[in-house]
């Protein structure tokens, strides 16, 4: 079984893929000017390729999704103001506090539901009244994909709606929305109806090394521009990267279906062993629910494997560009091999 020449495969992310050949080519041809001066043409071309796709008036290029949600936020909202997140939103629990560090902005954090919703009527709930004892209430984020689970769209509907009832404004941390596009079958346009502003990650299932897009109005766009240069988020020839960006967003959409196909097999693999409990994704993640005290074996057994995995009793698998059928049917066998052996 042991093979030392096999080379690895990371199950741990799908941030780790690496850019293939052909997007190399891409990168490599791309024309590349200063992007600060907005004389990258690459990056021109994949900030309007990128609005006309998801339906926006413009689009912004940043080096990562979290800077991409924090510029969101900063335009949203102002010194006092709040915005309304789910508990297990990326950009309330895994952004570093960035919003309330440097934008002074108060996140008001509400339970998310099993299905990664956030019910409408704590939404209302949390909508402050206008007096000076309340941080001013100005903006909804919500998450789609949400730890791999696809918001339903009339939820997303109903819940956009009752912000914009409100005077909210709307935000879609949209890092994997090309994954709930893809999974329900409906364009990335309808998947972000309804949101003021999205960001999207071109580095996750869509392959590209690097870089995320910021969609919203024009004057949105114009005024995350300076934030984005304040946070240093201006990069100079990033004609490369944001080529990479265009090509994952042409040739690597569709195929985010074989991610869910092998997460779906593999689920159904692992769910025929006993002593652990798996999760049926939606997308493109697995959770699996084990002993605690199996972890340590079997983080051993995969390491040995060459099998990249984060270990924990609610342990997350993801597939990627990266990761083939036969890689999660090798997944699964070595699993069931473990299970078999080990004993609480
Ligand atoms: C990955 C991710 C981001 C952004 O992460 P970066 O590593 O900063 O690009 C934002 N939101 C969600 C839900 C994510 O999964």
């Amino acid at each position: 079984m042991n093979a030392p020449n096999r080379p690895w495969l990371d199950l741990r992310s799908d941030t780790v893929t690496r850019p293939g050949l052909a997007m190399r080519a891409a990168m490599a041809a791309a024309e590349v000017g200063d992007d600060v001066y907005g004389d990258d043409p690459s990056v021109t071309l994949l900030q309007e390729r990128a609005a006309d796709l998801f339906g926006y008036g413009a689009a912004l290029f940043a080096p990562s999704g979290t800077q991409s949600n924090l510029i969101a936020l900063l335009v949203h909202c102002a010194r006092g103001d709040e915005y309304l997140v789910g508990q297990e939103a990326h950009t309330f629990r895994y952004e570093g506090g960035g919003a309330a560090v440097l934008g002074s902005i108060q996140p008001q954090p509400i339970a998310n539901q099993v299905d990664g919703s956030i019910a409408l009527a704590d939404i209302e709930a949390q909508i402050k009244p206008d007096d000076f004892h309340f941080a001013r209430t100005k903006l909804l984020a919500l998450e789609n994909t949400i730890g791999g689970r696809v918001l339903g769209q009339g939820y997303l509907e109903q819940a956009t709606a009752l912000a914009h009832r409100h005077g909210l404004a709307t935000h879609l941390d949209g890092a994997r929305i090309c994954n709930a596009a893809v999974q329900q079958g409906i364009s990335l346009r309808a998947a972000v109806a309804g949101f003021d502003s999205v960001s999207v990650c071109l580095s996750k299932g869509l392959g590209a090394p690097v870089g995320s897009l910021l969609l919203g109005g024009q004057a949105f766009i114009a005024q995350g521009k300076r934030w984005r240069k304040m946070l240093g988020g201006g990069m100079r020839q990033a004609g490369g990267l944001a080529a990479a960006g265009l090509y994952a967003l042409e040739h690597h959409v569709a195929r985010l279906a074989d991610d869910h196909a092998n997460a779906a097999f593999l689920a159904r693999e692992l769910a025929k062993i006993s002593g652990i409990t798996v999760s049926t994704p939606h997308t493109n993640i697995v959770y699996v629910d084990m002993p605690a005290a199996a972890c340590a074996g079997l983080a051993e057994v995969l390491n040995c494997e060459r099998i990249r995995a984060t270990m924990s009793p609610h342990m997350r698998i993801v597939t990627h560009l990266d990761v083939t059928h036969a890689d999660v049917e090798r997944t699964a066998a070595i699993f069931a091999a473990y299970f078999s052996h080990w004993q609480d």
